[in-house]
């Protein structure tokens, strides 16, 4: 397993060339295994990887990634942080165009302190959930999916066990997908 986000990026970059994340989402989308059958095997790639990954040591997604936050996550942040909800929304958001949903005005994350979320009991749903991969539907989702391999390594070693666990299953067939 890769977890060097520098290496996986290196590695990102080369398949993005290759097209190979591509060309592998394309044969999700058009295949005959059954989406429960893939989110099935998500799953339990994301809990044995998630289980061996350290976030705190990573904290990548809050380096690259701007969480959304809607009314609830803002109300629940200004609580949790004593902030005032104007102060909160005039000093760290920024209102997404054509929707009620903000997100931070600065990458990384204004309250990413020391490589840990300092508000970590308030932090927005969007930072709960993500790297999503607890969700059904994955092959809905596979355009974020792989934007997100080349940020969170283990939706990167997730990605990279579906291919090798759909290889495996599929040894007998002529499987040239990528
Ligand atoms: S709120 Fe916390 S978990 Fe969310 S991006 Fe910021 S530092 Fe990361
Ligand atoms: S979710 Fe992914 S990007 Fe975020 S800290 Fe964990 S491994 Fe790193």
């Amino acid at each position: 397993m890769e977890t060097d986000i520098d290496k996986i990026k290196k590695i990102s970059r080369q398949k993005e060339k290759e097209e190979e994340n591509w060309k592998f989402r394309s044969f999700l989308k058009t295949c005959d295994i059954a989406d429960e059958k893939i989110d099935s095997i998500v799953h339990k790639l994301y809990r044995d990887i998630f289980s061996e990954i350290d976030c705190q040591k990573c904290a990548n997604c809050c380096i690259e990634m701007i969480p959304t936050l809607d009314y609830e996550d803002i109300d629940k942040f200004s609580k949790g942080s004593g902030i005032p909800v104007a102060e909160f929304k005039n000093k760290y958001l920024i209102k997404n165009k054509g929707s009620n949903d903000y997100t931070f005005n600065k990458m990384p994350c204004p309250f990413l302190k020391n490589n840990s979320c300092s508000c970590y009991a308030y932090r927005p749903k969007d930072c709960v959930a993500y790297p999503h991969l607890h969700k059904n539907e994955f092959t809905s989702r596979l355009i974020n999916v792989i934007v997100n391999c080349s940020i969170c390594p283990i939706v990167f070693n997730v990605f990279e066990g579906l291919k090798q666990e759909i290889r495996d299953c599929d040894q007998e067939e002529d499987d040239d997908f990528y």
